[in-house]
């Protein structure tokens, strides 16, 4: 079967990890047309639009995209641009594995977590007042009254918004996603003893749909700062996590800390019927055109990618070659190597051609 997935290289190092990840799909044996679409810093420069329609008309008719990261400069007028692609596209699912790959520097072995973050909510849903502005002393007013507490002058203010269906959909997401691949565990987690009323919301409904599921996945909750430390302490007690938008952002970072760094981190972002592949990783500007970095957390998110499409053998296949590829350690990049500066590191292109290589 031919299939047509929106490709979108993105900047900095993105168009080189997309490059390894494309040859890699292709040499699985997946037939694919890539419908390539630009976003991001580069095209920002030249049209003023960081994210033109077309991407978002092209993702929407083939229903799959594979995408590099993108810069978002910081202190500039555009809003990131994958918050806008995962609210426009209700992409409100943000799947992060982490597993452990022999041969990967790290301090932990045998980790085989999976984060799911909500990804349209809470505090980065983008409704936010700033300091000193007019209508931020009149919600500060507003406030104020309402709550018959006391709001420091000059402060900013950030809306936290958690809504019960948003809440039911991402935990039903983790149970499902547990049943079809045969998870046992699904912990919840949360700040319910501080904030009644959003996270307490979220722990509610995470409860409701976990009833449903009584006998086949197994629940439980955690307060997020004690998750943190249980994670460093006693990761194999986890298995499927699922979070509110502002934790999920951290402990992904931190479950992909346990499992070797974010050169080895992959995700998806999905919703009812779009699904959008990528790296846990930004752009690493200062990395742009050197082939030099690790294409792995690409190609694992390519694996997901065919996972997703049903074509399991080529994922697997595609997966294994990869994995013998870090275990043996000569292929790798430099962050893979245990001296940072060891000459013996390859770039980008030579890391992918030894995962080519290990598949034929
Ligand atoms: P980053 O992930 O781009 O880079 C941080 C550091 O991690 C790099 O300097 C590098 O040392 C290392 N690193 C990252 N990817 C690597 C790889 N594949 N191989 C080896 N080392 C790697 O984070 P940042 O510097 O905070 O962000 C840079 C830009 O990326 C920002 O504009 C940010 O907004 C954007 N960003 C985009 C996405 C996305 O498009 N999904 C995600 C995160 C950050």
């Amino acid at each position: 079967m031919k299939y047509t997935i929106t490709l979108i290289p993105g900047d900095g190092i993105g168009p080189e990890i997309t490059d390894a990840a494309v040859r890699c799909v292709e040499a699985a044996g997946v037939d694919v047309k890539w419908d390539v679409c630009r976003a991001g810093g580069d095209i920002m420069k030249e049209t003023g639009d960081p994210l033109p329609k077309e991407v978002l008309d092209s993702i929407r008719k083939n229903k799959i995209a594979i995408k590099g990261p993108v810069t978002t400069p910081v202190g500039s007028g555009f809003r990131s641009i994958n918050v806008k692609l995962r609210k426009d596209l209700g992409l409100y699912a943000c799947l992060r594995p982490c597993k452990s790959y022999k041969g990967v520097r790290s301090r932990y072995k045998d980790i085989d977590l999976v984060v799911i973050r909500e990804n349209t909510e809470d505090l980065y849903a983008g409704i936010e007042f700033e300091k000193g502005a007019k209508v931020t002393k009149k919600v500060i007013r507003a406030v104020e009254e309402a709550s018959g507490k006391a709001i420091a002058d000059g402060s900013g203010i950030s809306i936290k918004p958690i809504s019960a269906s948003g809440s039911r959909r991402i935990v039903r997401f983790a149970f499902e996603y547990a049943v079809k691949n045969n998870r046992k565990k699904v912990t919840a987690v949360h700040k319910a003893n501080i904030m009644k009323y959003t996270d307490g919301l979220f722990l509610e409904c995470a409860k409701e749909v976990a009833r449903e599921y009584e006998g086949r996945v197994e629940f439980e909750d955690r307060i997020v700062d004690n998750m943190c430390m249980q994670l460093i302490q006693k990761p194999e007690l986890y298995d499927c996590i699922v979070l509110p938008n502002l934790y999920g952002d951290i402990i992904s970072d931190l479950c992909a800390g346990l499992v070797g760094g974010l050169g080895m981190a992959p995700g998806a972002n999905i919703g009812d019927d779009i699904a959008l592949f990528e790296a846990t990783h930004g752009s690493a500007p200062k990395y742009r055109g050197k082939n030099k970095v690790n294409p792995s957390a690409m190609i694992l998110s390519a694996v997901m990618m065919l996972r997703h499409i049903k074509e399991n053998e080529k994922a697997s296949r595609l997966e294994a070659a990869l994995a013998s590829v870090i275990e043996k350690g000569a292929s790798v990049t430099y962050d893979m190597k245990k001296d940072r500066n060891d000459p013996s590191a390859v770039g980008t292109k030579e890391m992918a051609a030894a995962v080519i290589k290990a598949m034929k």
